[in-house]
């Protein structure tokens, strides 16, 4: 099989959650958006609400309706988007709490949805979604006599915990949601780890969860192993790959792997990637192609059967380091063609 294999380490993830939920006296939610970071929303989110996981949040209400029927009637699903046009039935139907982001979008969820629960989310200085102070001070009696489930905002640099955006977001929410009683929630994987003050009543961790930094403990969660198609030695003065961008020095021996960007592969990781031999670090030559990358594996005493990508040697972070990008957009970015394998 010329597939790469893709395992997933669900008891890891539950592992990374319950040490999430052990820093915070409040409840502890799990943000499974975009199928779950990548990994697999049918497996990775029962896997969560086995270890306790009783809120899900989804970036849209499609990405819900599927989570309610993969977890069934008794979980809490919230929509970071809101309410938007189109999305009445399916809020409906599969009882979603859309966390409301303007005074547009709460119009449109009491004329559609009367008595239909909801939440709040504010702006403290992201500038991306949620009401604004004046917005908000204008709904706030309104909003607040209908007992929304939950009062959000989100941090825009919680991962840099010396940034002062941090403290003047945090004093921002604590400003525009006092004296108020509905549960409020701050903090993603970053905020969780910049301590008490950042938790409020409910923490909303997603990257954390998956393996990924900020969340330094956390245990690792993916393995990607891929497979060698086919070797060869060329010459000092050959060239490897689509533009010729690689040319061997000495005599080398030069591995055909099984992936390429089709795959999330980012193709600008290119020069900066090794893979792993076990022990060994061996580097990527030439471009990266759709469905397969060169290898330079003169390094090794064997021919390999397969590499190794992501896994104990290299997180994802060090992968995404090779593209100039985040541990987020290397699982994210993880193809639909590997053979997936859960370990439970
Ligand atoms: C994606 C997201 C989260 C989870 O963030 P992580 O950094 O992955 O923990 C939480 N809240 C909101 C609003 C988000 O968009």
């Amino acid at each position: 099989m010329s597939t790469a294999t893709l395992t997933i380490d669900l008891s890891a993830i539950e592992a990374n959650w319950r040490k999430l939920n052990a820093l915070t006296d409040g409840e502890t939610a799990a943000v499974a958006k975009a199928d779950a970071y990548g990994l697999g929303v049918d497996r990775v989110a029962p896997a969560l609400a086995h270890t306790g996981a009783r809120q899900f949040f989804v970036a849209v209400a499609e990405e819900g309706a599927a989570l309610r029927e993969i977890l069934g009637p008794e979980v809490q699903i919230s929509v970071f988007s809101g309410h938007m046009e189109g999305d009445t039935a399916l809020l409906r139907d599969a009882r979603l709490i859309p966390m409301i982001n303007s005074v547009d979008q709460m119009v449109r969820h009491v004329e559609t949805l009367p008595g239909h629960a909801f939440g709040l989310q504010l702006d403290t200085g992201m500038n991306r979604l949620g009401m604004e102070d004046a917005e908000w001070q204008a709904l706030r009696e309104i909003a607040l006599a209908q007992s929304p489930t939950l009062i959000m905002s989100h941090l825009a640099c919680a991962d840099e915990p010396r940034h002062p955006m941090n403290a003047q977001q945090l004093a921002c929410f604590v400003q525009m949601t006092q004296d108020v009683t509905a549960p409020r929630s701050l903090a993603a994987t970053g905020g969780v780890l910049l301590g008490p003050d950042f938790h409020f009543d409910l923490t909303r961790p997603g990257i954390g969860l998956y393996g990924g930094l900020p969340h330094v403990d956390a245990l690792p969660v993916v393995t990607l192993d891929i497979p060698v198609i086919q070797t060869r030695d060329v010459a000092a003065g050959e060239t490897v790959g689509y533009a010729n961008t690689w040319t061997a020095a000495t005599p080398s021996v030069i591995a055909t792997l099984s992936a390429g960007y089709a795959d999330g592969l980012i193709r600008a990781m290119g020069p900066n990637a090794t893979l792993h031999a076990g022990e060994v670090a061996v580097p990527v030559v030439g471009r990266v192609s759709m469905d397969l990358i060169g290898v330079d594996i003169t390094a090794l005493d064997q021919l390999p059967e397969t590499l190794q990508l992501i896994g104990d040697h290299q997180s994802v972070d060090t992968v995404a380091g090779f593209a100039g990008t985040i541990g987020y957009e290397v699982l994210t970015s993880l193809g639909a063609r590997y053979n997936r394998v859960y370990r439970t």
